[in-house]
Parts: structure tokens; C-alpha cells; sequence
């Protein structure tokens, strides 16, 4: 797979490849039946898909999105994948398993861009030890925590088909709604604003 990026030629269709599938995918919505399911292992010794396009296409979609995290089934792809970072730190995460909690849970609020913004108040370990395989197909085990195992955790629950919403209380749930329903208000005001 590393050789095809020293040939010219080929590396001009993968760029063609990833550019197609950019203008494919987009966020589907909530209610998307793939965002329920738990996603299957991603085959690498029979591949469904490039995996190297696959983290180029995720990364873009998701630093486009102003996203830190973003998993595969969101953007209507049934693979057991996710992207999170950022520009200087895109972390490609197939087949994820979260060997070990540790340290304390606790609250903080997270948003989705499945959700656009609805922030929720979720609690979350903040340790955790995870263990994943690249997009080139390296498996290991790595340590997280704070903001970055906040994102990994919430990715994962995506893959096994749970969103942040089934794990929040009814208290912070609702008031995140009000929260939202504000900010919808201010961005209206704005957007009229805009038009006069
Ligand atoms: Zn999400």
C-alpha cells in the first residue's frame, strides 16, 4: 500500500478516489438506523474498503465540521472505524476494545455532530487504556485520558451503536434542549441580521 504513494500515476486516482468520496459522504441523521447498530470488525485481510482513503476521507470530513471526533457510521460507512484529533494530530482508531477504566468518573459536557449544538453533560472515566489498530494496520494498546479519552469513549459508544444522549440524565438533558433552543434564537437574530 506504501509503494502506491511513490507512483505517480496511482497516486493521482487515489487523490481523484478520496476527492469522490468527500463529495459523498455527509453526516446522516440521527435517526439513521446505522447509528443504532454495533459496527463490524474492519476486515484488513479482506479490506471492504481502502482503509488509507477511508482515514484521509474522515479526516477531512471531520476538521471541515469544526469535529474532534467522528466515527465511520455517522457518515452512513458500516465500519468498525473512527477519526479524532486534529491538524496536527489525526489519530486513526479501527476495531477499538477499551481494555481498562481508571482514575475517577466525571461529568463535563460533550457535543456531537450528529447533534449540532446540543451540549450535554455526560459522565466519563477519565483513564482509560485502549487498544486499536491503525490504518496501516498496527495494533496497539494506548493510554488516554482527560479531553482525548472523553473523545475516544464517545466515538466508541458510536460504533457499538450508542449515542451521548442514552447516557445523559433527564436533568442535564433538558436543560442542554433549552440551551440549544437559545442558541438556534441568537443564530436566527444573526442570520436575519446578515440579510437586511
Ligand atoms: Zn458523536
Amino acid at each position: 500500500m506504501r509503494s502506491e504513494l511513490t507512483n505517480m500515476g496511482n497516486h493521482r486516482v487515489r487523490a481523484a478516489e478520496i476527492q469522490n468520496a468527500i463529495m459523498w459522504n455527509t453526516l446522516v441523521e440521527h435517526k439513521h438506523p446505522l447509528l443504532k447498530t454495533k459496527m463490524e470488525p474492519f476486515d484488513f485481510d479482506n479490506p471492504p474498503t481502502d482503509p488509507e482513503i477511508l482515514f484521509a476521507n474522515m479526516s477531512q470530513m471531520m476538521l471541515e465540521k469544526k469535529g474532534v471526533g467522528l466515527s465511520a457510521n455517522q457518515v452512513g460507512l458500516p465500519y468498525r472505524m473512527f477519526v479524532m484529533g486534529n491538524e496536527e494530530n489525526l489519530i486513526p482508531v479501527f476495531n477499538p476494545r477499551i481494555v481498562d477504566y481508571e482514575g475517577e468518573e466525571y461529568y463535563a459536557e460533550e457535543g456531537c455532530l450528529t447533534y449540532p449544538g446540543l451540549y450535554v453533560k455526560i459522565k466519563r472515566y477519565n483513564v482509560i487504556r485502549a487498544r486499536y489498530t491503525t490504518h496501516q494496520g498496527i495494533t496497539d494498546t494506548i493510554k488516554f485520558s482527560g479531553m482525548t479519552s472523553r473523545i475516544f469513549q464517545h466515538e466508541y459508544d458510536h460504533l457499538e451503536g450508542i449515542d451521548y444522549l442514552k447516557r445523559a440524565t433527564r436533568y442535564h438533558l433538558d436543560k442542554a434542549r433549552k440551551e440549544q433552543k437559545k442558541l438556534n434564537r441568537i443564530k436566527k437574530r444573526i442570520d436575519k441580521n446578515k440579510e437586511k
